[in-house]
């Protein structure tokens, strides 16, 4: 058997405990009596809102228009009333101001037949406009505005596009489903990309845990005569950050501080490709997204699709509440993702899952001091010292932290994961960082 692709540094092997989700066919969640639209749900500056209490709004309307070169337009889900513009805690536990709605009146897209634009017919500068005015974002998390990534300075080629179908987090399963139940929207939304990019190569990448995945799409595209090629990766996390999953499959590295482009590649998840397609065929801004609803302390786990807007704890009472008590919320991957001190904080455009873990499935462990083992030293895809950057950012020696790249850092959560001291060391480097007063490139 042909030596699947990987990175070659580091990396993890977490247990992938996708069984939970992985055959639930996706399934649409209940539309919330209200919706909460935090204005920030992309990297960059907020949306500027355009809206006021009182203000009857259509579904899809744009409720706050992007306010800076990196920054995104952000639509309403539903129909109906904005009842107040305040402040949110978003999953990250972060604040944001949002603007809340009231559902009421008519839909105006949900339900209805609305004929696909033939957008072989558009050019490339029509393409990107509307993926801007649709508020596209990447969807596996990093949430960077999609017109601004596609946007390709003069005097710059792309060699590659990569579609990221890698979903190496355990325990989501969003992406996976969408690969098989939405394979050709997928395939198309690659094509739009393609017109706009022009690279030389399109690769799509995924993970060989799923299987059926990698044989639809290897099997539509050959239907279809296209020239994408599927690459099958090995289970090894985190192969799909955008710098390890460009090392597996080109060999290159991006240097310490700058952009896939600058090696000739440009990356996106394959639930932000779905979203172009929408975007650009439907005239469908981003204001829905699959989520995985999943963990041992949920009765049905389940993969949804969600509105914008929608609490966790809606979600989770769909999926039949918990079975057993949690004891850790975590939106997100279990990796990178956030532990939630309540489930009242909305749905945005990066969340991928939510995951309830009960006692014992949950790790939870004391911290105690370093062993000097040189686990996280192995682990990590960047090679980095974590243990020796945690203590240099503990002692507040930000400088030093810098000078021996903690902006390389990707949070990917490999060093803390295998940790037999329990250091909270991705903590440590989030904490760096800001302190810096950077942000992650
Ligand atoms: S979180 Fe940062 S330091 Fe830790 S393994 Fe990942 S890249 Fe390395
Ligand atoms: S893995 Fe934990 S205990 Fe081992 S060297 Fe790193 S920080 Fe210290």
């Amino acid at each position: 058997m042909k030596k699947l692709k990987t990175f070659p540094k580091g990396g993890v092997y977490p247990n992938d405990n996708k069984e939970l989700a992985n055959s639930a066919a996706i399934r649409n969640a209940p539309i919330p009596p209200v919706c909460t639209i935090p204005m920030q749900q992309h990297l960059g500056a907020p949306a500027k809102v355009l809206v006021s209490p009182g203000d009857a709004v259509q579904e899809g309307m744009l409720l706050g228009e992007a306010s800076g070169f990196i920054s995104a337009h952000v639509h309403s889900p539903v129909p109906g009333t904005v009842k107040d513009i305040t402040s949110v805690v978003l999953t990250d536990g972060t604040t944001s101001e949002a603007v809340i709605i009231e559902l009421g009146g008519e839909f105006n897209r949900s339900g209805k037949n609305i004929q696909p634009v033939e957008w072989r017919n558009l050019s490339a500068s029509r393409l990107l406009e509307k993926i801007k005015e649709m508020g596209i974002v990447g969807m596996g998390g990093a949430t960077y505005p999609a017109h601004v990534k596609y946007t390709i300075r003069k005097g710059s080629h792309v060699e590659f596009f990569v579609v990221n179908g890698v979903e190496c987090e355990p325990y989501l399963t969003a992406d996976h489903r969408l690969m098989i139940e939405k394979t050709e929207e997928i395939l198309e939304g690659t094509g739009i990309i393609r017109k706009i990019l022009k690279p030389d190569t399109v690769l799509i990448g995924i993970e060989e845990n799923k299987p059926d995945a990698i044989a639809v799409m290897e099997e539509r595209i050959e239907q279809k005569g296209l020239d994408f090629h599927v690459v099958p990766l090995k289970m090894k996390y985190p192969q799909g950050d955008e710098k390890q999953l460009l090392k597996s499959l080109t060999g290159r590295e991006v240097p310490s501080g700058r952009l896939p482009i600058e090696i000739g590649a440009v990356v996106s998840n394959v639930a932000t490709v779905f979203s172009v397609y929408e975007a650009v065929v439907f005239n469908k801004p981003l204001i829905e997204r699959i989520v995985t609803v999943t963990g041992s302390a949920v009765t049905n786990p389940s993969n949804l699709k969600v509105r914008i807007g929608t609490k966790i704890s809606d979600l989770i009472e769909e999926c039949g509440g918990f079975k057993i008590r949690p004891k850790k919320i975590i939106a997100g991957g279990p990796m990178m993702g956030f532990a939630q001190a309540n489930a009242d904080s909305p749905v945005t455009k990066g969340v991928s899952g939510i995951i309830a873990m009960p006692a014992g499935e949950a790790r939870i462990s004391s911290e105690t001091p370093c062993i000097r083992c040189g686990r996280c030293i192995r682990a990590c895809p960047m090679g980095l010292s974590p243990a020796h950057l945690y203590k240099r950012i503990d002692n507040r020696h930000i400088d030093a932290a810098l000078k021996e790249g903690l902006m390389d850092c990707t949070e990917c959560g490999s060093c803390g994961f295998v940790c037999p001291a329990g250091i909270p060391l991705v903590q440590g480097m989030k904490l760096g960082k800001l302190l810096s007063g950077k942000k992650r490139a």
